[in-house]
């Protein structure tokens, strides 16, 4: 797929390729809000920030239907300024932090849904749980001790590489590992594949893809 310049043109270009199942975040990091405003005309309403800042920036002043997705590794000591409002943490990578999610959530009176990111890639840089500290935190009860935080599934960064089949083998392994939790742990969300992968990911069971350049264009982050 390629990008052609226009939010509106582009977001319509691969909703149009994606299956009903799976959910598009429109990831809108470093994009002013008039791009966001764009694609909210087009009837995008989830959009995915990395930044805190910038995220509570945006959500004071664009629409409040948007649902705000954080997307980043996440701080604990900024949680409390996007609890009162995000819809889905992605990038939840440790217990320190979820224990702090659960702690602002408690506080605004809200369960907040989280997917834990899962350590997927080659590359030693990525955050995340492993597979066995993700079996381990099923197995021994530890997920039910967030009660204000409600893990529906999984996140998960692929190598930043052209091999496709590493690729894909990483994206298999996580979808088999959601697949051997989801039932017992009502999972509904399986987030995985960016602009350069998601097709990809889809393949592999995805039903989430967070997809920023091919609908904005690439980010400038000297500005
Ligand atoms: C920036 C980012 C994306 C979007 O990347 P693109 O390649 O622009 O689609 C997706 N997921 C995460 C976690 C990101 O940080």
């Amino acid at each position: 797929m390629n990008f052609i310049g226009d939010i509106k043109s582009d977001l319509q270009k691969i909703k149009s390729t994606l299956p009903t199942n799976v959910t598009l975040v429109a990831v809108s990091k470093t994009k002013p809000n008039e791009d966001i405003l764009q694609a909210y005309n087009a009837g995008q309403l989830i959009f995915g920030e990395n930044y805190v800042q910038e995220l509570v920036d945006k959500q004071n002043s664009l629409p409040k239907d948007i649902k705000w997705h954080f997307i980043g590794h996440l701080q604990s000591n900024k949680v409390k300024y996007i609890a009162p409002f995000v819809t889905l943490i992605h990038g939840v990578d440790s217990l320190s932090l979820l224990k702090e999610i659960n702690k602002q959530a408690q506080k605004n009176n809200r369960i907040i849904n989280c997917l834990l990111q899962v350590f997927i890639a080659k590359e030693e840089t990525k955050f995340g749980f492993d597979y066995n500290e993700i079996n381990s935190f099923f197995n021994t009860g530890e997920n039910l001790k967030y009660p204000n935080v409600n893990i529906v599934g999984f996140m998960g960064m692929a190598s930043n590489t052209d091999n496709t089949s590493q690729i894909k083998l990483e994206f298999e392994t996580l979808a088999a590992l959601y697949k051997s939790l989801q039932q017992k742990n009502n999972f509904n969300i399986l987030s995985m594949g960016m602009s350069n992968d998601y097709d990809l990911a889809i393949k592999c069971g995805s039903n989430m893809v967070r997809i920023g350049s091919l609908i904005f264009g690439n980010r400038n982050y000297s500005k």
